[in-house]
Formats: C-alpha cells, structure tokens, sequence
C-alpha cells in the first residue's frame, strides 16, 4: 500500500511572521496516523522552516533547484546546497516554473538529474492546459512530459509524480475525482515502461485546488496517493485537514 503524501506548495509567500504562526500549528497539531507531510516554503524561508520542523514529522522541501552543481549562475541554489541544509525533497517541473520561466522538458530532465544525484526526493510535475484538454491532447501532453523529465535517468526509486492541470491550479476548478483518477492510471501506465520505475510503488500526486472538503474523495480513488496543496496550504486549519484525509 503506497503512504499518502500531502506537500503544501508556499510558492511566493510568507514571511518570518506567517512562517513561524503557520508551522507553529501545523507542527504542533499534526493529527497521529495522517499522511507524510512535507512544507515547500520559498528558499529564503527553508532555514526557518527546517528549524521549526526539526524532530518533527513535517519534512521540509524546495519548489525548485538548478539543473547545474555549482558555478557562476548568479542566483541560483543547486541541490547540493538544498541537501547540505536538509532539505529533503523538491518540486520540479511546476507549470509555473514552465509558464513563466520557459522551463522546457529537457531542463526539467537536467534538474531531476541533478537533484537525484544529491540526493533529494523529485516531485515531478505534469499536467494540461484548458486548451489541450478541450481538444483531447492531455494525455499526449502528459505522456510526453513524463518521457522528456524521465527517460535516461540513473535512478529513479523515490520518484514522486504530481499530476497538476494547469486548468484547476489557484482557479478554484477541480478535476473531478474520476477525471483525476483516469489522468492518474494512466500516468502509472506509462510509468510501466520507464527503465528503473516500479510503477506500482511510485506515488501520484494531485494538485489542483486540493481543499479541505474534497480531499478525502480524490484520496479514496485507486491512483492518487496524495495531494500538491497551494492556497490551502498556507492556512494550517485546511491543511492540517487536508493532512488528516489521509493515512499513513
Ligand atoms: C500548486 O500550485 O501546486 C497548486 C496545486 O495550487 P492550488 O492548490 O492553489 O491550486
């Protein structure tokens, strides 16, 4: 049975104020038996957010690194440093970091690359637009996607993929469970023919306006084992339930 993963996504919020009263509570009230839980805060945040979380089962990740190890790339953090400080996870591949960074398949591919040999745990983002969806590509979108991040790489036990339609991101719109659980059997289908991959074992997470009242419904589908949370995950509150919808 794959552990239900919940991962709160802080994208460009926060600071040390709303850092230190959010993770107060989540910390401090973590229901026992709940999901694995993990908090992506943005990087100037990590140092007080792996603090706050040390000894506890709230693990701390980054929402990106760079796909080089070190070097003259002014104002970038590789995944070396992210490990060096204790991070233990990192998202890869968000559609914002696609939209608004032109982050192509192939540089996600070289940033897995790189996290994997320091040793983080990638969350690989995949997922269709509105338009590609209203003209029936998703799957090839998503397909291809997963191909382009994944295809060569050394390792890939521990690999996280989190299934995101662009459509349902900050928008208030959900997949509905089946239209998730459908994306996500297929997504483990194509995990089936990717060298290294025990697709069985491999978590699929959902992220999309994953909220508190319709996360246990998406849990209870077959092929999502957790939830890339957004907005909700900056209030401890609906995170914390969103934390309890699982099972550890
Ligand atoms: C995300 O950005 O990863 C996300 C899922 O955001 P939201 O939950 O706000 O839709």
């Amino acid at each position: 049975m794959r552990q239900t993963l919940v991962v709160g996504n802080w994208k460009m919020h926060g600071s040390r104020a709303s850092v230190a009263a959010l993770l107060g509570e989540v910390v401090g009230s973590l229901p026992a038996g709940a999901a694995e839980t993990a908090v992506c805060p943005s990087y100037v945040h990590l140092a007080q957010a792996l603090e706050l979380c040390e000894g506890s089962a709230v693990a701390v990740g980054a929402q990106d690194c760079s796909h080089m190890q070190s070097g003259a790339y002014t104002g970038e953090v590789s995944a070396q440093m992210l490990v060096d400080m204790g991070c233990r996870w990192v998202i890869l591949g968000h559609s914002e970091r696609r939209q608004y960074h032109s982050e192509s398949d192939n540089l996600v591919a070289a940033k897995l690359g790189a996290a994997i040999e320091a040793g983080l745990r990638p969350i690989v983002c995949v997922g269709e637009t509105r338009e590609q969806r209203e003209s029936g590509e998703e799957e090839i979108v998503v397909a291809r996607q997963l191909r382009g991040a994944l295809d060569g790489q050394i390792s890939l036990a521990g690999l996280v993929v989190a299934y995101e339609p662009v459509w349902a991101i900050g928008t208030g719109l959900t997949a509905s469970p089946e239209q998730a659980q459908a994306m996500h059997a297929f997504i483990r289908k194509c995990l089936v023919d990717v060298n290294g991959i025990d697709a069985d074992a491999t978590r699929v997470l959902y992220g999309g306006s994953v909220k508190a009242d319709n996360a246990a419904e998406l849990f209870a589908q077959q092929d999502i084992d957790g939830a890339l949370v957004g907005g909700a995950a900056l209030k401890a509150g609906d995170f914390l339930a969103i934390v309890g919808a699982g099972h550890g």
